[in-house]
């Protein structure tokens, strides 16, 4: 399931949009201000970004700015309120990937979305290789040295938000989200748990790991 960072001020037109994208079948967060919206793209793995430019405090413009710089590498969509070709022209100079002019059709932002996200799924392998590791995310499998490990989907799952995460450090809270969904509660010890579980499996000495990478006081990270 793709993940949309929805930045969007206007709280009806948020609404309207999320709505619409879970419709659609995608795990839909929303940004309200600009600040939050950098923090949230730098930091947690979403697939695609639909960013308003008019946002109070940083605009459209400096967030995506600063995910750029940043490095993250996920589509940007912009939502441009007039119909300028400075504002388009400036979008895209910035790294947007596309822009959709207000007032837009759903049916309209629902074919661009898709179509970014096409781009990046066929950009993206579906197997990824670090050592003797492959972690398949086609087939939802992990091998080493091409033998499957026995690793359970919740294990999967961690692996593939760290693995996303491209080496930055993921919270346990984070995990917990991603892992079992927004608004279930559950402790860091089943994170903790869990991990132990998948170095056991994919690690050489689980104790001393080279792939999962304990963060003191915050999570995880992937190194690969
Ligand atoms: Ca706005």
């Amino acid at each position: 399931m793709s993940r949309i960072l929805i930045v969007e001020d206007e709280p009806a037109i948020a609404l309207a949009l999320q709505t619409d994208l879970r419709l659609e079948g995608y795990e839909v967060e929303v940004a309200e201000d600009g600040e939050t919206a950098s923090q949230r793209a730098r930091d947690e793995p979403f697939d695609l970004i639909l960013l308003d430019i008019m946002l109070p405090g940083k605009d459209g413009f400096a967030v995506c700015r600063e995910v750029r710089s940043a490095g993250v590498k996920v589509p940007i969509l912009m939502l441009t309120a007039k119909a300028q070709e400075a504002e388009k022209v400036l979008g895209l100079e910035l790294g947007a990937d596309d822009y959709v002019t207000k007032p837009f059709s759903a049916l309209e932002l629902r074919a661009r979305i898709k179509a970014l996200l096409r781009r990046t799924e066929d950009a993206t392998p579906e197997v990824q290789r670090f050592g003797d590791l492959e972690i398949d995310f086609g087939r939802i499998e992990v091998r080493r040295a091409d033998v499957a490990l026995d690793v359970t989907p919740i294990e999967f799952k961690i692996l593939a938000a760290l693995v996303k995460r491209g080496g930055r450090v993921v919270s346990r809270n984070r995990l917990l989200d991603l892992v079992w969904g927004e608004n279930t509660y559950g402790s860091d010890r089943v994170i903790d748990n869990h991990v132990a579980n998948l170095r056991k499996k994919l690690e050489d000495d689980p104790k001393k790991p080279r792939y999962v990478i304990s963060v003191r006081g915050v999570g995880y990270r992937f190194d690969g």
